[in-house]
């Protein structure tokens, strides 16, 4: 492949690249989708699909990351088909000096049609990010993530999602009584649109909450998300 070079000196600290699949989740669930996960994460929701990208208590985290060139991912991405790029973590936005360089040489390149970041909200993105993303599937994270309020939440970055205009809202829920803390949120930070997906790493648990909110939901007017590769392949990695 000949890409327009990127800094080779810059890398991206990966946990796993994969793809392609379909992206299970949010407002492009379904779509044909190659995965960037990378690693780390400054929170720590204690039910937390991707512990491999943060935990070392659970996880070797030497084994689980892997500096890798910007070049490096390019090359990987232009080798491997899907329209739909789909950044994810981890808490991707650790990274966003590595990811600028990247993300413009993806568009310079035409190496995918779109481009989702996703995200916990924490961190505002950079004008640079915001210019070269379709868009950003926010995830705040509500009181069952076990995480103080001060660090699930933060009001500024929230604003700056909202502002860039590229933001979709995907909210983990375990139950019923949790979507009043959504719309909490969704009044207080004026968020649209909004997707509700049930929390669960085996199917059973992701049908049995789906089943249970999905009238809810449509009550609120909101959008209800599946995790179709927990469906699909439960929890398997890279998948
Ligand atoms: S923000 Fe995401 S990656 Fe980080 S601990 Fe929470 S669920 Fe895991």
């Amino acid at each position: 492949m000949s890409t327009a070079a990127p800094d080779a000196a810059v890398t991206l600290v990966v946990n796993e690249l994969f793809g392609p699949t379909f992206q299970g989740e949010g407002p492009s669930q379904g779509r044909l989708a190659r995965f960037v996960r990378l690693f780390g994460c400054h929170l720590a929701c204690c039910w937390c699909d991707t512990p491999q990208t943060w935990d070392r208590r659970r996880h070797d985290l030497a084994v689980e990351q892997r500096h890798l060139g910007v070049d490096e991912a390019l090359n990987w991405l232009a080798g491997t088909p899907g329209d739909l790029l789909v950044i994810t973590g981890g808490e991707p936005l650790l990274q966003q000096r590595a990811l600028e360089p990247f993300l413009a040489a993806v568009r310079q390149n035409g190496l995918a049609g779109e481009t989702e970041v996703e995200t916990s909200g924490t961190i505002a993105p950079s004008p640079a990010v915001v210019e070269a993303v379709t868009r950003f599937i926010v995830s705040p994270k509500l009181a069952h993530s076990g995480l103080p309020e001060r660090q699930r939440l933060r009001p500024a970055a929230l604003r700056q999602f909202v502002l860039s205009g590229k933001a979709s809202w995907k909210f983990v829920v375990q139950s019923v009584p949790d979507l009043d803390e959504v719309e909490d949120l969704v009044t207080r930070y004026r968020l649209n649109p909004v997707w509700v997906m049930p929390e669960g790493t085996d199917s059973a648990t992701v049908l049995d909450r789906m089943r249970l909110l999905a009238d809810p939901v449509l009550a609120r007017g909101w959008n209800l998300t599946s995790r179709l590769h927990i469906l699909l392949w439960e929890n398997a990695r890279a998948r």
